[in-house]
């Protein structure tokens, strides 16, 4: 949506300190602040959001990009593939969300 500024951060100070390393105040921006879907994360079913990589800086994303390589032992180019067919999931459990100004108007 655009000029949404919602954004997750973690509860689990592991996964805040990786969102810290790639994201530069530590908050990951999310395309909607409720979980936009179900699917197999790292084997397991789980609810997920997605980032917003329109509010993802080029660095930020090269950086996010090497370190998901690096954790799933995966070719970075093939994450970047990933990413841009289908987005990059964010496992909703244990995240806490901002909801920005527009995203609260359209709720009730
Ligand atoms: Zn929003």
């Amino acid at each position: 949506m655009k000029d949404c500024q919602c954004y997750a951060k973690a509860v689990d100070p592991e996964r805040q300190k990786l969102w810290d390393k790639i994201f530069y105040d530590g908050k990951v921006p999310i395309t909607c602040p409720l979980p936009v879907g179900v699917g197999n994360l790292a084997g397991q079913e789980a609810e997920f959001y997605l980032i917003d990589f329109d509010r993802v800086s080029y660095a930020e994303k090269e950086l996010l990009i090497s370190e998901m390589a690096e954790k799933f032992d995966l070719a970075p180019v093939e994450v970047k593939k990933d990413i841009e067919d289908r987005g990059c999931p964010v496992k909703a459990e244990s995240v806490i969300v901002s909801w920005c100004k527009l995203h609260s108007r359209a709720a009730m």
